[in-house]
């Protein structure tokens, strides 16, 4: 796989993704796996242009660990460590570079952390489907009192235990992706975050750097692009992590994955 070139990279994944995600066409939302070759080596400069779709002003955080796998050692622990990368991670240089993207409907700025829950029913399976997932959110917020109502800044992740596949589509977790973001109808915002328990989906990194890496591209893809492929979108290479998906550096004491900047020409 060393020696594919980024065209035959970029084709398949516009395969993938045009076969797999019915709901808005064929907009890339996803962290694929990560490849030997995801540095960028561009025939066609990245240039994500505005679609004229929402983006997440002050994005507020709520994370929801699915399973009971997260109540003990190791899971609980990353569980933690997840919730304080995003405490510090809303307020950070992270939030400040994605200004750029700001339009005047829709100025980005700082966020917040605004808590977190461990669900152990609905009981999971082997495999869960977005469409489960979707169900499991409306639930949540229909009938639970520690689950914030969904509002154009509310954004809830969903991480998944170890050995629980996610659906998405007719694409797996370690097989397609590592994670994506998507929507409800315009109106939940949410993103999923299968635990990564392979090559594909580890990128060399411990588990805690690799959902944090993860994490970040959801979380910058979702504040500029809300519903996928109506915000800040490239045709040709997907929303602002897919260009640099893989390549990490440390914003305090968390790894996060760079994110294309237009104003900069660079993942950055
Ligand atoms: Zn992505």
């Amino acid at each position: 796989m060393a020696a594919m070139s980024r065209e035959t990279v970029q084709s398949t994944a516009t395969e993938q993704n045009a076969s797999i995600l019915p709901a808005h066409g064929d907009a890339i939302r996803v962290v694929p796996l990560h490849q030997p070759n995801n540095a960028l080596d561009a025939a066609i400069p990245p240039q994500l242009t505005y679609r004229n779709g929402p983006l997440i002003s002050a994005v507020e955080v709520f994370t929801v660990f699915w399973g009971s796998a997260w109540q003990h050692s190791p899971q609980l622990d990353i569980s933690k460590n997840v919730n304080q990368f995003f405490t510090y991670i809303v307020t950070s240089a992270l939030m400040d570079q994605l200004a750029e993207y700001s339009v005047p409907s829709h100025p980005i700025g700082l966020g917040r952390f605004t808590g977190t829950t461990t669900l152990t029913t609905p009981r999971l399976g082997r495999t869960v489907t977005d469409s489960a997932i979707q169900h499991m959110l409306q639930q949540e917020i229909s009938t639970n009192k520690s689950f914030p109502r969904p509002s154009a800044n509310v954004l809830y992740f969903v991480y998944l235990p170890p050995h629980v596949k996610v659906i998405q589509g007719g694409g797996a977790s370690c097989q397609v992706f590592c994670g994506y973001h998507n929507d409800i109808n315009g109106q939940i915002l949410y993103a999923v975050m299968p635990y990564p328990g392979c090559t594909g989906c580890m990128g060399g990194l411990a588990p805690l750097d690799a959902l944090t890496s993860t994490s970040s591209h959801e979380l910058c893809e979702a504040i500029t692009d809300a519903i996928p492929g109506q915000g800040w979108y490239d045709d040709a290479n997907g929303e602002i992590g897919d260009i640099c998906a893989w390549r990490t550096k440390q914003v305090g004491a968390y790894t996060v994955q760079l994110e294309w900047s237009n104003a900069s020409n660079a993942c950055i």
